[in-house]
């Protein structure tokens, strides 16, 4: 047997397994597409068959056998066609003109007397080639779209088509040119027996290929999974599964629906929002409800209620499993496609593992949650603890005062009732009253910090002028404040907030420094910004503590609360004011006992020199200059 018989006995047989191949796939599964497979295959068998016969008889075809024989082929293209129409969405003027042209094919070869007249030949051969193109074409382009093994298997139907192009456009071009029959004869068989290949590989691939095919995305999948849990927000998780799902089966589309307990409903996700169905309804609830995984190669056929919902999300065959763990059901992976056969029996089998990893990952996602919730608790619980604690201490001293104070006054008063009461005693209630109303005022804004609305109006103000307002009033025997500042730094404050925050850096740096100490605070403009820092010689802060300075109710570690009264909410607030104006603050030091600075930027609207006239505010200050 010389090598291009053996060639082409090899193609021949692969077809005829082929055949064999589909048609037991199609008996498990009648599918249309699977039956289409094996009307194209089972043609090329009985060509093949017809072929053998004669080699073995050694009788030459006769005339209406030749006819019946290329009937045969010409079907070959408009099988393919009708493939196309299986797997993806052409156009449907396609596979009509195919037919048109097989129906002239036939009545041709059986009209024309042999031998066919050349501009026939060169017809049928145009045919067949054109249409091969086209099938060719319309796999590649459906495989640009398609992910994973879909592509792969769509990619190896265009190539088979392809070769079995070239093929018939050889043969027909050796009919023309006797002479090279030979070689091209080899070429022929080659190609043949490759395109034999692609298409089994495309429309019969055995499972041990699907699998391989399949085990990039699947891989990458579960590469990814170890991560998921701690995405930022479950939508994102969700997401993820849904792609990985998608791609590891190589189609478009895959949804996870969620239980919702409350709801009694599973959510699933989608463009317009989310979609709620009860528990029994559409084919994922049927998987959620019997805990099965199950197939539909049509889904509105099998649950026509919602054939709405499955024509608008493009979804023919559906493959769905539920996602469980531990026998806690969370809720049902669907993964779907607008064409059946792109689904196979044994995916079944993937999507329930990746169900199963979908749940692992939701369920290590609760927990995750649960911890953060439970850590959350606790800390409210210290946080209002503390603050508890704080609270009444620094409300205690003012208040015990005050009462002490005034039971004087009123026994003084019972006492001596025509006597004037005591002066000093009523100084010492006001300003102890003064500093309840200062500490109930603090905790007030702590709540509007929290909120976000610690800022109001806001207005056109020169920040040097109220800086210098402040100092004045600050300054007292004990404490010197010197102000370094020229012209004016104009910027749209919020006046009451903005003296409040001066008024506590300046009241930190007197409060944490010893007596006669020299607070500087220094006023500038850098760039569109305001500056404003305030140095002490005080205390100073120790490494540590710079970084928390200004969370709720810390204190610094050198700062004893006998010796320094205070909640620690002073610079929450500070920070509150500053950051609802667009700025920042933070704090340095060169170590306790080296002073403490304090450091804001606000943003600002511009500067203008001492000599400028004075700016009537809410006008421009370029304007006004
Ligand atoms: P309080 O003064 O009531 O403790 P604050 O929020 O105003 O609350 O300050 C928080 C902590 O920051 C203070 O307890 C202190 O440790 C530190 N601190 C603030 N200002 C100064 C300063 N000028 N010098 C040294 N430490 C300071």
């Amino acid at each position: 047997m010389s090598a291009y018989q053996l060639l082409q006995l090899i193609s021949q047989l692969l077809f005829v397994l082929v055949a064999v191949g589909v048609a037991l796939q199609t008996i498990r599964r009648p599918l249309k597409a699977n039956v289409d497979t094996v009307i194209l295959f089972a043609v090329v068998a009985l060509l093949v068959a017809i072929g053998w016969v004669h080699q073995v008889t050694g009788v030459k075809a006769g005339r209406w056998e030749g006819a019946v024989s290329s009937s045969l082929l010409m079907a070959i293209p408009y099988m393919l066609v009708r493939l196309v129409d299986d797997f993806t969405s052409p156009r449907r003027a396609i596979p009509r003109t195919a037919a048109v042209g097989l129906a002239a094919s036939i009545v041709s070869l059986f009209v024309f007397p042999l031998p066919y007249p050349g501009i026939l030949v060169l017809l049928l051969v145009l045919y067949f080639v054109g249409f091969t193109t086209y099938v060719a074409v319309a796999f590649t382009k459906a495989a640009r779209v398609a992910s994973g093994v879909t592509r792969r298997r769509m990619n190896a139907v265009a190539a088979g088509s392809l070769f079995l192009g070239a093929a018939i456009l050889l043969a027909g071009i050796s009919a023309a040119t006797p002479g090279l029959a030979k070689t091209e004869g080899i070429i022929i068989s080659l190609f043949a027996l490759l395109s034999g290949l692609f298409f089994f590989l495309g429309f019969a691939p055995p499972v041990w290929l699907r699998r391989a095919w399949q085990e990039p995305e699947v891989r990458g999948f579960l590469a990814r999974a170890a991560s998921l849990p701690r995405m930022p927000d479950l939508e994102g998780i969700v997401q993820e599964l849904e792609r990985g799902a998608a791609s590891s089966l190589g189609v478009a589309q895959a949804s996870i629906g969620l239980w919702n307990a409350e709801l009694g409903a599973i959510r699933y996700r989608s463009n317009q929002g989310s979609l709620d169905f009860g528990a029994d309804q559409m084919l994922g609830g049927r998987a959620f409800i019997s805990q099965q995984p199950i197939f539909s190669d049509n889904a509105e056929r099998d649950d026509p209620e919602h054939a709405e919902a499955y024509r608008r999300a493009g979804a023919r065959a559906i493959l769905a499993a539920p996602i469980t763990s531990e026998g806690n059901r969370l809720g049902v992976l669907v993964v779907y496609a607008a064409h059946a056969p792109i689904f196979a029996d044994d995916d079944l089998a993937l999507v329930s593992l990746l169900a199963n990893q979908a749940a692992v990952i939701l369920e290590s996602r609760t927990l995750i949650d649960e911890a953060a919730r439970v850590k959350a608790l606790e800390e409210t619980a210290r946080l209002k603890d503390d603050f508890l604690s704080a609270a009444a201490h620094d409300l205690k001293t003012p208040l015990t005062t005050i009462v002490a104070q005034a039971q004087l006054l009123e026994r003084r008063a019972k006492r001596h009732p025509m006597e004037p009461a005591s002066l000093d005693g009523i100084e010492s209630l006001v300003k102890e009253s003064q500093r309840l109303k200062r500490l109930v005022l603090e905790l007030l804004d702590v709540a509007r910090v929290e909120q976000g609305r610690l800022v109001n109006y806001r207005e056109p103000l020169d920040l040097v002028e109220l800086a210098r307002e402040v100092c004045g009033r600050h300054s007292t025997a004990l404490h010197q404040y010197s102000l370094d500042a020229s012209g004016r730094l104009v910027g749209n404050y919020d006046g009451t907030r903005i003296t409040q925050l001066i008024d506590n850096l300046l009241e930190n740096a007197a409060k944490y420094s010893p007596a006669g100490g020299l607070v500087r605070v220094r006023l500038w403009q850098d760039g569109a910004s305001a500056r404003l820092t305030v140095t002490d010689s005080g205390i100073g802060i120790p490494p540590d503590d710079l970084a928390h300075l200004f969370d709720r109710f810390h204190r610094g570690s050198n700062v004893d609360d006998r010796r320094f009264a205070g909640m620690g909410l002073g610079l929450f607030i500070c920070r509150g004011i500053v950051e609802q104006h667009g700025g920042s603050i933070w704090g340095s030091s060169a170590g306790v006992g080296q002073g403490s600075t304090f450091h804001v930027v606000l943003p600002a609207m511009g500067s203008l020199s001492l000599a400028a006239r004075p700016v009537p505010f809410g006008l421009d200050v370029e304007q006004a200059g």
